[in-house]
């Protein structure tokens, strides 16, 4: 029967077409000398690859006292599949898809500009409330529902789920803020993001010139890095992807056909060119404003600090892992209800870091307990009051890190040559630092 069902689900003609598409097309396309990810794959091929993990070798009672007190406040309650969840995605879902019929039979501009905001908004809801969740498994205790959520809003999205899983839940989620080994603070070298890469003076206007970049991020994301992680199986010229299935390549390509079907073939075929053009560019531009100034919001801050693990064959850090979330992580805008709504309670980013198998819906209670918890234990709890003083706080540490080389660049392994990982926390000014190896 298991046969006959994964027989349907890849016909011979679908298969065929995905490995003409993974072995003629893509690398036509992709790997032709002198293309981008020739020229990655070329670096990534000098560069010596980092180790895999990062042990995290501090002690306390801390984190095991956290969860105590969030066991004793769910008192064997579901925390997941929460009825709130269901409903918000719902209305979310509805939103989207609505815009984006109006968007389709609409002929005015002015309703075409405003559609076109609202579904790249609603787009950023169900990225920010159903595909995070579901790929971190906390949107339902079934497995399965949360498989179909996470392939269901990538393809919505155009995204791929593997990269994402292995970039967002593994590397960013257990080293947040390690230059080098989470991805968030990568940019490939158009954005100083942390004290511990090289400054270039190319980053002198980065606090400028950072929003064009931001609004760009989902249209690299979709039709670029996608495809460079793809073809290079890298993530950066230090971290290698673990190897991808049959079955994930197989939805890799049925996901970005069916994005590029629906999201791309249809509005060419219902619109004029021009239209379709920028009202893709007026989509992207909105969407990749919105996720960037929510995600950057949650580390690349003043507050937390940047640390370095010390030693190259198992590079260690003396704090514990809770702690370092709490080192590295800020919460902001925390009484903003709307915000709460629409981020998916990205702005209680600590408490998702902490515990991001638990429903987001739960984070604004849990940190009660949380910020107690950590002022008993003398940990800091970073939080932002608002969504502005937030945002002020980021672009004054664009500006910060872009002035000049704040942080000497001899820590920062060159391709070839990893033995510059060495501590800098001496050298380190203390801003930066926040503190690692805390406890009771
Ligand atoms: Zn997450």
């Amino acid at each position: 029967m298991a046969r006959r069902c994964r027989s349907w689900v890849h016909p011979p003609f679908l298969r065929d077409s995905l490995v003409a598409l993974d072995q003629v097309v893509g690398p036509r396309i992709f790997q032709r000398p002198g293309s981008r990810v020739a020229q990655m794959a070329n670096t990534m091929d000098k560069a010596k690859r980092l180790s895999p993990k990062i042990l995290f070798k501090g002690k306390s009672n801390f984190f095991g006292v956290l969860r105590a007190r969030i066991d004793a406040h769910f008192a064997g309650r579901n925390r997941r599949d929460d009825p709130r969840l269901y409903l918000k995605s719902v209305i979310i879902l509805t939103w989207f898809f609505s815009s984006f019929a109006l968007l389709l039979s609409s002929s005015d501009w002015v309703p075409q500009l405003l559609l076109c905001v609202s579904t790249a908004l609603a787009a950023c809801a169900i990225g920010f409330n159903i595909f995070h969740d579901s790929i971190h498994q906390s949107f339902s205790g079934n497995p399965t529902i949360n498989l179909l959520l996470a392939r269901g809003s990538c393809a919505l999205l155009g995204v791929s789920r593997y990269f994402w899983r292995y970039k967002h839940n593994v590397l960013h989620h257990s080293f947040t803020n390690v230059f080098q080994w989470d991805d968030d603070l990568e940019t490939r070298g158009c954005l100083r993001m942390s004290p511990r890469q090289p400054w270039e003076k190319k980053f002198k206007h980065q606090h400028v010139y950072c929003w064009f970049l931001y609004s760009l991020a989902t249209i690299e994301w979709i039709f670029v890095k996608d495809f460079i992680h793809y073809f290079t199986m890298r993530i950066n010229p230090f971290q290698p992807y673990p190897p991808m299935s049959k079955l994930d390549k197989i939805e890799f390509w049925t996901s970005k056909m069916a994005y590029f079907t629906v999201f791309l073939g249809l509005p060419f075929l219902m619109q004029p060119v021009w239209t379709c053009v920028a009202g893709l560019m007026i989509f992207h531009l909105t969407l990749g404003l919105s996720v960037t100034l929510i995600f950057n919001l949650a580390h690349v801050m003043e507050k937390p600090s940047f640390p370095v693990p010390k030693g190259v064959t198992l590079p260690t850090f003396e704090s514990e892992w809770a702690i370092h979330q709490l080192a590295t992580t800020v919460n902001f805008g925390r009484d903003n209800r709307l915000l709460t709504w629409f981020s998916g309670c990205l702005n209680y980013q600590i408490e998702h870091h902490l515990f991001p198998k638990v429903s987001h819906t739960h984070y604004p209670e849990m940190s009660l307990i949380l910020k107690r918890t950590a002022q008993e234990f003398g940990l800091p709890y970073h939080d932002y009051p608002t969504y502005l003083s937030a945002l002020k706080s980021h672009f004054r540490t664009l500006k910060w890190l872009n002035e000049s080389p704040r942080v000497s660049s001899v820590f920062v392994a060159k391709p070839g040559d990893s033995s510059g990982i060495t501590s800098l926390e001496e050298t380190e000014p203390s801003r930066w630092f926040g503190r690692t190896t805390i406890g009771p």
